[in-house]
C-alpha cells in the first residue's frame, strides 16, 4: 500500500465516524498537552481531595500533567460553567459530584446548559456525609442538637458551600426536617468553613467523611449523625439520622467525571478508559480507602452507567426540591 493511499483510507474512515479530520487525527494522539480538571469547590475541601488524587493517576495513565484548577463560587456552578463552555477538545474537563444531579432543579436561570453542556465520562466514588458541629455546642445528641437549633433561631449558623452544594442541600433538608430558619454562611468550599467550625465561630456544617473523619476522631468537632442508609464501615458508631430520630433523610455524595458537549467520542473514550485504569491502581485503592471511600467498580466508570445514575439523581431531586422550595433564584 502507497503512503497516499493508506493516507485516503484513513480519511474515509474517519469520514465514516463523522469526524473531522483535524479532529481525528488529535484523538489518536490524545493527549499532546496538559489538560485542565475543573474541580468546582476550594481547594482542600472533600471534592478538591478525590479530584486531585484522581488527576494524579490520570496524568500517569496519559502521560500528560493532568492540572487541577479551583474553580470555585455559586455553589459549584462557576467551574461546571467554566467546563461546559470551554472548547470540546478533551483538555478541559470536570469533576463534580451531586450537584449535578440538584443544579438543574435548583438554578432555574443559569449561563450553560447543567445537563446537555456535558459529555458524562464515568463514575468516580461515593461519599457519605456527616452531620457535625463546634466542639462546644450543648447538645450531646441528634434530638438535643434539634432542639437547641430551634431554640436558638436564626442566631444558629450553618456554613455550607453555597446553594447547589450537597452541604447546602442537607443543611437546608435538615433545617426544613425541623421547621427552623438558621442564619446560613456560604463559603467557597468545605475546606475553609471547617476551619470556622474548628475555629468555633460557625454551629454546624454537613459535610463528606473524606474531610470530617479526622476531625472526629481527634475530637475537634461535635458528629450527630450520619444522613445515609446504613452506617459509615469506618465511623460504625455514628447513628444514621434515621436511626437518631430523624427519618426521610438521606444525602450521599456521588462524584462523576465530564466533558464539554460536543468533545468527540474517542476522545471521551481515552478519558474514560484513564478514569478506570486510575481506580484500578492499588495506590488510589489504598488512599481512597485511607479518606474512608471506595473506587465506583469498573462497570460504573463508564459513561452508560454514569449517564444512567446522573438522569436517575436529578429525577430523584426533582420533586424534593420543589416540595422545599429551596431554589437558587
Ligand atoms: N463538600 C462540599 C459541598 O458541600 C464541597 C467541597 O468543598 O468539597 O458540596
Amino acid at each position: 500500500m502507497t503512503q497516499i493511499t493508506r493516507r485516503l483510507l484513513a480519511a474515509t474512515s474517519l469520514a465514516a465516524l463523522g469526524l473531522p479530520r483535524q479532529a481525528g487525527a488529535q484523538s489518536s494522539a490524545f493527549p499532546t498537552r496538559p489538560i485542565t480538571m475543573v474541580i468546582p469547590f476550594a481547594a482542600g475541601g472533600p471534592t478538591d481531595v478525590v479530584g486531585r488524587l484522581l488527576a494524579e493517576a490520570m496524568s500517569r495513565d496519559l502521560g500528560q500533567p493532568v492540572v487541577v484548577e479551583n474553580t470555585t463560587g455559586a455553589g459549584g456552578t462557576l467551574g461546571a460553567q467554566r467546563v461546559a463552555t470551554a472548547r470540546p477538545d478533551g483538555y478541559t474537563i470536570l469533576l463534580h459530584h451531586i450537584g449535578m444531579g440538584v443544579i438543574p432543579t435548583m438554578y432555574r436561570r443559569l449561563a450553560y446548559d447543567p445537563v446537555n453542556g456535558f459529555e458524562p465520562l464515568g463514575l468516580v466514588t461515593e461519599v457519605p456525609m456527616t452531620v457535625v458541629t463546634r466542639k462546644d455546642i450543648p447538645a450531646n445528641n441528634l434530638t438535643e442538637l434539634l432542639s437547641y437549633m430551634k431554640s436558638q433561631g436564626d442566631r444558629f449558623n450553618l456554613a455550607d458551600a453555597g446553594i447547589g452544594s450537597s452541604s447546602a442541600l442537607c443543611g437546608a433538608l435538615l433545617s426544613n426536617a425541623i421547621g427552623v430558619k438558621p442564619t446560613v454562611i456560604p463559603f467557597r468550599g468545605t475546606g475553609p468553613a471547617m476551619q470556622e467550625i474548628l475555629g468555633g465561630r460557625v454551629d454546624l456544617l454537613c459535610d463528606q467523611t473524606t474531610q470530617t473523619t479526622e476531625h472526629i476522631r481527634s475530637g475537634a468537632v461535635k458528629v450527630f449523625a450520619t444522613p445515609s442508609r446504613t452506617r459509615i464501615g469506618t465511623l460504625p458508631e455514628i447513628p444514621t439520622t434515621a436511626e437518631a430520630g430523624l427519618p426521610g433523610f438521606e444525602v450521599t455524595v456521588w462524584h462523576g467525571l465530564y466533558a464539554p458537549k460536543g468533545t468527540p467520542a474517542p476522545i471521551c473514550a481515552r478519558l474514560t478508559q484513564s478514569l478506570q485504569a486510575a481506580l484500578r491502581e492499588p495506590r488510589v485503592i489504598e488512599r481512597f480507602s485511607a479518606i474512608g471511600t471506595t473506587p465506583v467498580s469498573q462497570d460504573d466508570a463508564t459513561a452508560e452507567a454514569h449517564r444512567r445514575f446522573w438522569t436517575a439523581d436529578i429525577a430523584k431531586w426533582k420533586p424534593v426540591i420543589e416540595a422545599t422550595g429551596s431554589y437558587a433564584d
